[in-house]
This record gives C-alpha cells, structure tokens and sequence, in this order.
C-alpha cells in the first residue's frame, strides 16, 4: 500500500519535495507518510516569496482590521477542522488525541487573539521642545520572519509566532520539525483557505543543517523566531551572524516544582504528574525537579509513585490512553542512556525505569521516578525531554530557593503552600519566567511566556509579543515655512 505524499506550501502553491522521507508512526515505528525535504534552493524561493509579498498590495495594502479578519477566519478553520489536525498530530508525533484535541482549541484561540489585535498597534505622538515640529512614531511590520519549531507542538508553537507576526503586517517562512510535520503542512491548507495573498505564509519541512541554517542565514530574513533546544540555538545565533536578524529564542527547561509540608499533597500530586507524565514528559515546561520538604517527602514519593503505576500507556489514538509512545527512537535512546548514567550515579528508581513489558514495538517508556538524586545527577542535570521525574529532599525555603535556582535554566517553576506570605516571598525569589501557585501547566494567550538563562530570549504570547515584530520609524516633519535656520547647527 502506498503511503500518503505531503507537500510544501511555497508561494501560495503546493509542490512536492524535490527530495522526500519517511516518517515514523511513534507507535508502530513503522513508516505511514512520505515528507518533502526542503534544500537550499526550495528555502530561498519561499523567502524571495515573501519578500515580494511585502510590498505586494495584496498585503500591504490591506488594512489592519483586514489583516485581523483574515487572522480570525484562520482561527475558525483551525476550529473546524480540529479533529484531522488533531489525528494527524497524533499519528505523527504520538501524542495523546486527548491532548492534541484539547490543544488545537488553544491554537485557534490564539489566532483570534492576535486577529483581534491588529488594529491595536498603535504609533505614538511624542511632544517634543521645537515649535515647529511635529513627531510621530510608526509602527512597521519588521519584514520576512524565518519561524522555526520542535516537533513537541508544532501547531501550538508556530501559532504564538505566526498569530502577531501576521498580525503586524510580517511575511512568514515557517519551517516544520522533520519530526512530525504533518500537522503543519496540512495547516497550510487552512492558510490557503483563509485567504492570505501568495507568499505572506510558506511552510516547508527539512533537515535542520540544510532548510534550517539557509532559512536563519538569508539575507533577505530580518527576524528569527526559534523554539528548540539550547545548543541548536547556538547555531541560529552564528546563522544569524550573516544577516543580524533580530532573534528571539524558546529553549528548554529543567524546571523546579516546589512543594512545602503545608501544601495539599493530593492536589500538588495531580499537578506534579501534569507537569511531567502529560505529552510523555516531552513538554518545555515539564517540572522534571521535584523539590519535597523532608518532612513530607516519603508521604508524596509514596502517592506518587502509585498515580505513576496507574497510569494508563497505549495506543496514542485511544481516547482512554494517559500516555503514549516518545516521538522518536532517538529520543527514547537518549532517555535509557541518561537514566543508565544517573543510576551509576547513585539515584534510584522508585518506579519505571524501563520499557514498558508487553510493547514490542513504538518508542514506549514507563513514567519514572527517581530518589537519591542530586542537581549534579544526571538527569536532574540534563533536559531529558521525557517522562522522568528526579526527587530532591530539602529543609526550610532558603535551601527550597538555592536547590531550585541551581540550574542555568529557568523556564517554569511550580509552587506549592497554602501559606500566602511564603508564597509571595517564594514567587520573588525564583528565577523563572513562569510561576505557577498550586496549579502547573496552565497557558493562555494573553500571558506572556518565556525564559531566564539557557531558557532563552525574549517572550512570546500577549499583547506585547506583536511589537516585536514591528520597527519604530521616528518621523519628523516641520511646519514652518520660514527658510530652515543655521544650517551648520544641529536643531
Ligand atoms: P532542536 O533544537 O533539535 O530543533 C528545533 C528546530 O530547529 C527543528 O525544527 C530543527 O529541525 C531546527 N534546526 C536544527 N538544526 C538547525 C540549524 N542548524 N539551524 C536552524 N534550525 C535548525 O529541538 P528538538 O526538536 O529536539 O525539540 C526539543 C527542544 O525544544 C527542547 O530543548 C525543548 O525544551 C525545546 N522547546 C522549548 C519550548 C519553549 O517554548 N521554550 C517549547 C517546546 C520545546 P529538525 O527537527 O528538522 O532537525
């Protein structure tokens, strides 16, 4: 049986890939669709399309409220058609449909937001010391915006840069992970729906070396918005040497959940397995450093390792599936390795720690907990990216606040005390770009999102995300029509 062909959305039209690959059913590992790769050249038509798409009237002569309706419409196709993106998502990467189902809601919901704000956008009128002047700012789109995403949540992660960079007025390449691009390249087909001009949106997928390093580096990019992991921004960074594109970047987490003997254990234990069992631990934010007061620790190690026992790991495609496969065989190699390491290293496994029994094939990996840990162990070390959860004892909140601050990340952080002084000192004293207070996991588009340290740059998500895809054009016109004064004096 021949597999289903995808293809890349180029300058308003659909063209297969002038090389292809196969990619992997999670559960299965078998091969289900063929992808088009993406070279140097397909990359550079699609930013040359949407360079000329800047100056096109098509799109630039819209006006902002008609940039914003053409954002809403997109926002309710994504809507309607949320159960094949969701499926294919799914199939793709091996998240659970519950989970993609659920997050396509948000990635509409995101679309409408920036719609809604493209006619906020506002310039200034700054009242300067000269009589005869009058200066405004204007704000312009910044130019053609080079999107590139992790195959985590592609849909999610591509709406928090598309939705304002549209909503400004930019032209947008999008490159989708060579893990698990489906979704985007059939979202594509939505983009073409809704409307857009040619070449205001192309998405391709390709090897991240070849598509992703001539998208970052072409001269004609002026802005780079990445998610991914530290070292592969370091790349984006030298990339962006060449074109000095103004970039912003997403990276990793090992992020702190915090829990003081005060706390519900119950409910925190609910967030603690949200915040690293859901999407298989393969989440940004996932809160793979569990911090315990000793007083309270074996009681919470003990609750959690029964909910993780109990959790149910299948087929990605069942509704009453709780877990599904890693994305990748690469990616569950790396898993067993670490885990491989850290017990070396003298952490334990409280539970999980293996392969599932009974899976013969997928990239499957049992919910794991791990004591004895140290920051130093391994994988309370190192961004795992999976379902693995390393559990520190500590006493008092000066210790809670050093042992979760030891870390060159600092994505996201969880909290958990019923006592309110503490928990306002607490939120000052982490260093994090998200705290959650007895709760974790939770987004909206109107909050801004983002990182300290190898966590990243800058922040994605509310209002404030658009002005970052805009310049600043100072304009200064006189209103005198006197002769221009000493001409050798600076006014
Ligand atoms: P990678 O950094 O490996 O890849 C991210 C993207 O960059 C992919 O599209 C990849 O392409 C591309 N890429 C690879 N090499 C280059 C290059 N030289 N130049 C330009 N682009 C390149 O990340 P993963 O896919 O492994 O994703 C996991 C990482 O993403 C984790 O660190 C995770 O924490 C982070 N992440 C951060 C989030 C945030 O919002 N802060 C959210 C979600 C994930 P290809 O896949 O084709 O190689």
């Amino acid at each position: 049986m021949s597999l289903p062909v995808f293809q890349n959305y180029i300058d308003g039209s659909f063209v297969d890939g002038a090389e292809t690959f196969e990619s992997l059913d999670p559960s299965t590992g078998a091969p289900w669709a063929v992808m088009p790769a993406a070279g140097a050249e397909e990359v550079d038509r699609a930013v040359r399309a949407a360079h000329r798409a800047l100056s096109d009237p098509a799109w630039a002569g819209l006006t902002a409220t008609q940039r914003g309706k053409l954002l809403y419409r997109l926002g309710d196709l994504i809507a309607q058609q949320a159960g094949r993106l969701a499926e294919l998502e799914t199939r793709d990467t091996g998240k659970i449909i519950r989970e993609t189902r659920a997050q396509i809601g948000y990635v509409a919901d995101y679309y409408r937001y920036y719609g809604g704000l493209a006619d906020k956008i506002e310039g200034a009128y700054l009242p300067v010391d000269k009589v005869d002047m009058e200066v405004f700012l204007r704000r312009e789109p910044i130019g053609v915006v080079a999107a590139i995403v992790p195959w985590n949540s592609q849909l999610f992660l591509s709406a928090v840069k598309l939705g304002p960079a549209l909503a400004a007025g930019c032209s947008v390449v999008l490159k989708a992970s060579e893990d698990g691009p489906a979704p985007l390249l059939e979202f594509a087909r939505l983009v073409h729906e809704a409307g857009f001009p040619r070449g205001v949106v192309n998405v391709l997928t390709g090897f991240g070396d070849t598509c992703g390093r001539t998208l970052t580096s072409h001269p004609l990019v002026a802005r780079v918005a990445f998610t991914g992991g530290p070292s592969t921004a370091r790349h984006v960074v030298r990339n962006t040497a060449e074109n000095l594109a103004y970039t912003t970047l997403e990276l990793g987490g090992k992020s702190p959940v915090v829990v003081f003997e005060d706390a519900d254990l119950e409910s925190a234990s609910n967030a603690i397995v949200a915040g690293i069992f859901a999407a298989t631990g393969q989440s940004c934010v996932a809160g793979s450093r569990l911090f315990v007061e000793r007083s309270v620790h074996d009681r919470l190690l003990d609750i959690l390792a029964s909910k993780a026992k109990a959790i149910r790991i299948g087929d990605p495609q069942d509704t009453a599936t709780e877990m599904g496969p890693l994305a990748t065989e690469r990616q569950l190699q790396h898993i067993e390795a670490v885990i491989e390491r850290s017990v070396a290293s003298g952490a334990r496994v409280v539970t999980g720690g293996q392969r599932p029994p009974g899976f013969r094939s997928g990239f499957y990996y049992e919910p794991t907990i791990l004591a004895g840990v140290e920051n130093e162990t391994p994988c309370a070390a190192e961004e795992l990216f999976g379902p693995v959860l390393s559990v520190i004892p500590f006493e008092g909140e000066d210790d809670a606040v050093a042992k979760a601050n030891d870390t060159p990340f600092g994505l996201a952080s969880g909290l958990f005390t019923r006592n309110l002084t503490r928990a306002h000192r607490m939120i000052r004293r982490i260093r994090a770009g998200v705290v959650w207070v007895n709760t974790y996991r939770a987004v909206s588009p109107i909050v801004p999102f983002g990182g300290y340290g190898l966590s990243g740059l800058g922040r994605e998500g509310g209002s404030e995300a658009v002005l970052d895809y805009t310049r600043v054009k100072s304009v200064w016109l006189r209103t005198s029509d006197d002769p221009i004064p000493d001409p050798f004096v600076m006014r």
